[in-house]
């Protein structure tokens, strides 16, 4: 690249980076007052439902705006680096080179927007956890003292504070019906015993994350790519679930089918169509895992109309299986009677797709 180039693009590089670093203190700015802030109210106002609905919207709301500020960043800086492409002089060799710096700070980019959002749910699942143990003091608390019945004012202790239900004085005979008090009624039925679960889940959360990311970033997907994406969130459900049964047992009756509900969610939009080409693109990874040359021709030879020949290659060349890739634009090579050498042909088209897939 001309030096001139060079050192537009070092320059904006850095100041990048300087942004970046800038966020990143601001982030940890926000989670420290966010720390305090709730812990405040969480000592002082636990049972009233506004103020902590209030104080976790308003946490979502700051991330909100940081990712607001990153993106607008992002494409300012991006402009610039459009302007220098723009300069006299730009060559095409400057053309490679200024891509290859602007890919490396479009990552940090993306990596900071997903910081974000995971540092939101980090924060959120913790104090949502603080919070819950706050309200599991307060309602054993309310337990202990008892309410008092309607008729007589004799305090009864009420078995079943979590839920509520028909409670007979010991005193005088009468049936109250006893509702839960506050504490106890955001405890069992609202965000405490989920809060609870879901903390002692949070390594499924994150594991889940990831399988999604990894299933996410395939242009390809294969039906074993899907199912372990699936085979995560199934484990994460399946733990949060067992952690909120052992927290408070009526937290589900079966968590077989509390997790098969969940799992609904994760079949419900996803389309016939893509299902089958996850299929046909696993047998294909199959046959080159296995060398099955026989069973590659049969696949390719009979593709449906929803996929391509290019997809087959592109999907083993994003899993760098680059013999069969050859193997393939040989065969598409001989297809369509190019008029370079074959050998010549199939090594820059395969060089080509690895560029634009980024596998190398
Ligand atoms: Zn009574």
């Amino acid at each position: 690249m001309g030096s001139d180039v060079q050192n537009k693009m070092n320059a904006l590089a850095q100041k990048w980076d300087g942004f970046l670093g800038k966020v990143e203190g601001r982030v940890q700015a926000v989670i420290a007052e966010t720390n305090e802030g709730l812990d405040q109210l969480i000592a002082q106002h636990a049972i009233d439902h506004g103020p902590m609905g209030a104080a976790f919207g308003a946490l979502k709301a700051r991330f909100h705006g940081l990712s607001s500020k990153v993106g607008d960043a992002w494409a300012k800086i991006d402009g610039e680096i459009d302007e220098v492409r723009g300069d006299d002089g730009f060559t095409s060799a400057d053309y490679g080179a200024v891509s290859a710096v602007r890919d490396a700070m479009h990552d940090k980019y993306s990596k900071m927007i997903d910081d974000l959002a995971l540092h939101r749910e980090h924060i959120e699942m913790s104090k949502n956890a603080d919070w819950a143990r706050r309200l599991q003091l307060l309602a054993q608390e309310e337990a202990g003292k008892g309410v008092p019945c309607s008729q007589c004012g004799t305090p009864m202790l009420v078995e079943n504070l979590d839920c509520g239900g028909p409670q007979k004085c010991g005193s005088c005979g009468a049936v109250n019906n006893v509702l839960p008090e506050a504490a106890s009624a955001l405890f069992y039925r609202g965000t405490g015993v989920r809060a609870l679960a879901n903390e002692q889940c949070w390594q499924y959360v994150l594991a889940e994350r990831d399988a999604k990311a990894q299933f996410d970033r395939k242009r390809h997907p294969t039906a074993y790519d899907h199912r372990a994406y699936l085979k995560a969130a199934h484990e994460k459900f399946t733990a949060y679930y067992q952690a909120g049964v052992a927290i408070y047992p009526k937290f589900t009756d079966d968590v077989t089918a509390a997790v098969e509900a969940k799992m609904k969610h994760y079949s419900a939009w996803d389309r016939e169509v893509d299902k089958q080409k996850r299929e046909l693109f696993g047998r294909i990874v199959e046959a080159s895992s296995t060398g099955d040359v026989a069973g590659l021709d049969a696949l390719v030879g009979n593709l449906p109309n929803f996929v391509g020949f290019d997809e087959c290659i592109e999907c083993l060349v994003e899993r760098r299986h680059y013999p069969a890739a050859e193997y393939l634009f040989g065969k598409k090579y001989s297809m369509k009677g190019e008029g370079v050498a074959k050998a010549r042909w199939v090594v820059s088209k395969l060089a080509e797709m690895k560029r634009f897939l980024g596998s190398d």
